[in-house]
C-alpha cells in the first residue's frame, strides 16, 4: 500500500517580527487561509516565530481556532541547567510547540553547530514529544565539487543516528541547498528531487528501512515562493517546503500555501 504523506509547509521567520507583528501576521494568515485549512489531511502549515513571540502566537492560534501548527527555530539539547540564553525542548513543548527546526544551515555556519550537536537536539525534541525538522544541504562549492551526495547523506545519517525506528518514521527532513537560501536562486525541481529521493530518502532506507523512508516527510527549502511551489510538490520525493523570506508576509505565505494546495 502506498504511503500517504500530507504536505507540510513551514514558515521560518528567523529573527523577524516582534510579538505584536507576530500576532497580526498569524491573525491575517488565519483569515486568508480559513477555507484552505478547514479540510483535514490536505495540507499542514506551521509557523516558526522567534522565541519571544511563541506564547503570543500560541494563544492567538488557540483562541482564534486557527489550524496552523506552532513551531520553533531551535532548542538546546539539555533539559535544563547553566546554559545562559538557551531554551530547552521541554520548555517549547509546554507552549504547545509541535515542530522544532534543528540544524538550520545558518546555525551550523554562524553558530558552529556540528552534526553531533544537531543529533543531540533531534533526540531532545523527540524525547519532549515534538517533531524535529532536520535541515541538511550543501554549499555552492560542495555542489560544484560534486560533493552534494556525500554531504547530504552524511548529514542525514549523522542527524538521525541512534534514533529508534518508530521515532525515525515521524521525523521531517528539510533539504536546503545553502546556495539557494535567501538568494532568489531555486534549485530546479529535478535537482531538488534527485537529492530528496536519491540521497535523503535513500539514506533513511539504508539506515532504517524502506517503510520508514517512505513515511518520512522531506521538505525542500531555498527561495520557495507561490510561483515555484507547485513544480516542487509535483516531485515524488518532495513533501513540502521550508520557507524563509516568503513566509514573513501573510499575503505572500497564504498565496504560497494556496498554490501548494492547488498543485
Ligand atoms: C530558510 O531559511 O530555511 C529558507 C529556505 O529561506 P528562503 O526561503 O528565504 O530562501
Amino acid at each position: 500500500m502506498a504511503t500517504t504523506r500530507v504536505p507540510l509547509i513551514s514558515g521560518n521567520w528567523k529573527m523577524n517580527h516582534n510579538h505584536f507583528e507576530a500576532i497580526q501576521t498569524v491573525q491575517k494568515l488565519g483569515y486568508l487561509l480559513k477555507d484552505t485549512l478547514k479540510e483535514a489531511g490536505v495540507i499542514e502549515v506551521t509557523v516558526h516565530p522567534p522565541f519571544t513571540d511563541l506564547r503570543s502566537v500560541q494563544t492567538t492560534l488557540e483562541s482564534d481556532n486557527i489550524a496552523i501548527g506552532l513551531g520553533a527555530q531551535n532548542c538546546h539539547p539539555e533539559p535544563k541547567g547553566a546554559f545562559t540564553g538557551e531554551v530547552a525542548a521541554g520548555m517549547l513543548a509546554k507552549l504547545n510547540v509541535s515542530y522544532v527546526i534543528v540544524g538550520h544551515s545558518e546555525r551550523r555556519e554562524l553558530f558552529g553547530e556540528t552534526d553531533e550537536f544537531v543529533n543531540a537536539k533531534v533526540k531532545a525534541v523527540l524525547a519532549a514529544g515534538m517533531t524535529p525538522i532536520l535541515c541538511v544541504g550543501e554549499t555552492l562549492a560542495e555542489r560544484e565539487a560534486g560533493e552534494t551526495a556525500d554531504k547530504v547523506s552524511g548529514q542525514v545519517a549523522a542527524g538521525l543516528a541512534g534514533i529508534s525506528d518508530d521515532k525515525a518514521a515521524t521525523v521531517v527532513v528539510a533539504y536546503e541547498p545553502i546556495w539557494a537560501i535567501g538568494t532568489g536562486k531555486v534549485a530546479t525541481s529535478e535537482e531538488a528531487q534527485t537529492v530528496c529521493g536519491d540521497h535523503v530518502r535513500a539514506t533513511i532506507a539504508d539506515r532504517f528501512s524502506i517503510g520508514i523512508a517512505q513515511a518520512v516527510r522531506i521538505q525542500y527549502g531555498g527561495s520557495v515562493k507561490a510561483d515555484n511551489i507547485a513544480d516542487l510538490l509535483a516531485q515524488p520525493d518532495i513533501d513540502g517546503a521550508l520557507v524563509g523570506g516568503a513566509s514573513l508576509n501573510a499575503d505572500d505565505f497564504a498565496a504560497l500555501v494556496q498554490a501548494a494546495v492547488g498543485s
